[in-house]
């Protein structure tokens, strides 16, 4: 119930807008969001680099309204990508990408977004690094699924993002796995009507289970991206039963989010990306954060009270 209410006010640009104001707000988001600024990602980075682990760094931003706002956040892409080769960091960072922050979502958005994502992926394959394309809502998976599939004809390195709580995920898992197919399966955090997707953690977890495997059967390379001590077991068994080198698949966790897991599991040999997401544009995906454990939310009551 808590996690719908975040879920829709995630999308209400008055509660957007007061929220963005509230210091004690703006503190919190600091444990979640590296920064404003891709300087401010990036040292974040070579932090996380000197530890053994990767990255994968986001600019923040969805939902653009106008073409003008898409081609800032192409333009704020590419800025950050000369800061990475500046850096010598394109081995340990790639880049995660929102559709609809260039433009999906705009009329003749498809078009929009397949010019202004490759001009990033190419920009990026310049510099020695490649994107992933995340997932948003169900509304937007076929889109983005098309999108990806064009994008893969010039950059076959891609990745993209399946969502294991959607019904629709085994068969999308089935049709993605391949080699060299980059997928990243996470549980997904959006807001979705039962019609499409599970809601039930235990379905949820019986679904990533289940797509896990088809993409490891498939031959794809898997990017495990979960915080649920139960999925890395459950994906560190499935590895090991493949016989899967450990360059042939990751763990992913986002910042700030059990930084000792992250850790361990880099010790021991697995690649371990975290996910670096830097900007002013915070809201939407601090709301996904709070929204996805319960204990944020007294945290943040905690903030607000001053305590
Ligand atoms: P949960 O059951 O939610 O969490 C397991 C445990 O992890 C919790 O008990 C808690 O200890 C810890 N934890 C999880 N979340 C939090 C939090 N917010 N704060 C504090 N502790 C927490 N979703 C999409 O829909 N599209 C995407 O493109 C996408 N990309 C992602 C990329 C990465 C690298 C990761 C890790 C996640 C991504 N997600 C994406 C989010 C994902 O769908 C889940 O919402 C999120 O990972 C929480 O699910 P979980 O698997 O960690 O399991």
């Amino acid at each position: 119930m808590m996690r719908r209410v975040l879920l829709t006010a995630a999308k209400i640009p008055a509660i957007r807008n007061l929220s963005v104001r509230l210091p004690p707000i703006r503190r919190m988001v600091d444990r979640f969001v590296a920064g404003e600024t891709p300087e401010a990602a990036l040292d974040a980075v070579a932090r996380i680099a000197a530890t053994g682990r990767v990255a994968t760094i986001d600019h923040l931003g969805e939902d653009t309204t106008t073409q003008a706002a898409a081609l800032a956040a192409t333009d704020a892409n590419l800025r950050l990508i000369s800061l990475i080769a500046e850096r010598g960091l394109a081995e340990v960072a790639e880049l995660s990408l929102k559709a609809s922050a260039i433009g999906q979502a705009l009329p003749g958005g498809h078009a929009l977004a397949q010019e202004n994502a490759e001009r990033i992926i190419a920009a990026a394959h310049e510099a020695g690094t490649r994107v992933t394309i995340d997932m948003e809502d169900h509304t937007t998976t076929d889109a983005t699924l098309a999108l990806v599939q064009e994008l893969r004809e010039e950059f076959p390195d891609t990745g993209t993002v399946l969502q294991a709580m959607l019904h629709r995920t085994p068969s999308d898992a089935e049709r993605w796995a391949h080699p060299g197919s980059r997928i990243r399966l996470c549980k997904g955090a959006y807001n979705e009507p039962a019609s499409v997707a599970h809601t039930d953690k235990r379905a949820i977890n019986a679904s990533y289970v289940a797509c896990l495997h088809r993409l490891i059967d498939g031959g794809a390379h898997p990017m495990v991206a979960t915080h649920d001590p139960a999925l890395i077991q459950a994906a560190l068994d499935l590895l090991a039963e493949a016989g899967r080198p450990a360059d042939s698949y990751e763990f992913q966790m986002l910042y700030g989010i059990r930084p000792t897991e992250q850790q361990r599991l880099a010790d021991a040999g697995h690649t371990v990306r975290v996910y670096v997401p830097y900007g002013t544009d915070w809201y939407g995906y601090f709301m996904r954060r709070l929204a996805e454990k319960p204990a944020n939310l007294a945290l943040l009551g905690r903030a607000l009270i001053g305590r």
